[in-house]
């Protein structure tokens, strides 16, 4: 009976595989089409400074409305796209995108707006991508000090020397690198010293924990300290309270970034908040505190 309920077990655990790969072949040929069909958009979530409450720059985040499926949100098709190496045409088209989408907002509001890409592995290790990005630049017009490529730590950190050798050519075109969802890989912190970085972004979990008591805790401490000592700036992610916001800001982090002072959005409403500035970047402030 053992052995009959156990190769149902392996019958259900193959059906499931099986559907599971069926599911994800679906998603991938739909996604093939998505940026030719215009499928994709960007929204763009403020970061902001957080000694002056002003808009620091902005992060481009992808979206995909399916004409059938709806929203689907990148958690769930950039690993497919990745796998499958159709991130290469869609972080392209993200690129692009929101380079010259950059360069609108500065021409309409006559501020310079600093834009935050993401960028996966595999594009650091695709033929041709630092002059992909010197044409995003160069036909956009945008100047390569305000475009910064975040990178997540667990990638940034392995130690394949060709991507050591495009991120060395990408800090030699101008742009910064950021390492994104910092704490959450395993940092080789020589790495830090010796790649082009200029920022981090503390990752969402550590910011979570932050409570009422006003501290950051001791792991967030020691990588503002460590940051201020390496001469990196420092994001932090998924800011949700006046809390965090406030116990944040004291420890001395430089910008801040969550629902708490801004949900991502579509170019039409950052266009709006930045019309709202007309002494460049002073106007817009982030709710007061408490009032979330
Ligand atoms: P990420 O780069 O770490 O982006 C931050 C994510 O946290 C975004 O999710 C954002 O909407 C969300 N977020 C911001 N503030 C808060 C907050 O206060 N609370 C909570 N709970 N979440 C907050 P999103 O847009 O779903 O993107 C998820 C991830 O997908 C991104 O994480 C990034 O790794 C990836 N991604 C998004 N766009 C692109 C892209 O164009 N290219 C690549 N390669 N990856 C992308
Ligand atoms: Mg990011
Ligand atoms: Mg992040
Ligand atoms: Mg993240």
């Amino acid at each position: 009976a053992a052995k009959a309920a156990g190769k149902g077990t392996v019958q259900v655990y193959r059906e499931d595989l099986l559907r599971q790969a069926q599911e994800r072949l679906r998603l991938e040929n739909h996604l093939r089409h998505a940026a030719r069909r215009e499928e994709l958009r960007l929204e763009y979530q403020p970061v902001v400074d957080a000694r002056t409450g002003s808009v620091a720059g902005l992060e481009a985040l992808v979206r995909w409305e399916h004409p059938s499926w709806g929203t689907v949100p990148p958690g769930r098709f950039i690993p497919v796209a990745e796998a499958s190496g159709t991130i290469l045409v869609i972080g392209e088209w993200v690129l692009r995108t929101a380079c010259r989408q950059a360069v609108a907002f500065a021409h309409d509001h006559g501020v310079d707006v600093a834009m935050s890409v993401n960028v996966s592995v595999r594009q650091l290790q695709a033929d041709g991508f630092v002059e992909v990005v010197a044409d995003a630049l160069a036909t956009s017009g945008l100047a390569p000090s305000l475009l910064t490529l975040e990178v997540t730590e667990s990638l940034f950190m392995a130690e394949d020397p060709a991507v050591g050798a495009v991120l060395g050519e990408l800090g030699a075109l101008g742009v910064h690198l950021s390492i994104d969802d910092f704490g959450t890989g395993h940092s080789a912190l020589a790495r830090l010293r010796v790649l082009p970085v200029s920022e981090l972004k503390i990752d969402r979990s550590f910011v979570r924990t932050i409570g009422s008591d006003g501290d950051c805790g001791p792991l967030v401490t020691a990588i503002l300290a460590m940051a201020r000592a390496l001469g990196l700036s420092v994001v932090a992610e998924g800011v949700e309270t006046a809390e965090q916001l406030a116990a944040l800001r004291d420890a001395g982090c430089d910008r801040l970034q969550g629902f708490h002072l801004a949900r991502p959005m579509p170019a039409e409403d950052v266009a709006r908040l930045l019309a709202g500035q007309p002494g460049g970047d002073q106007a817009w402030r982030p709710p007061a505190e408490g009032a979330a």
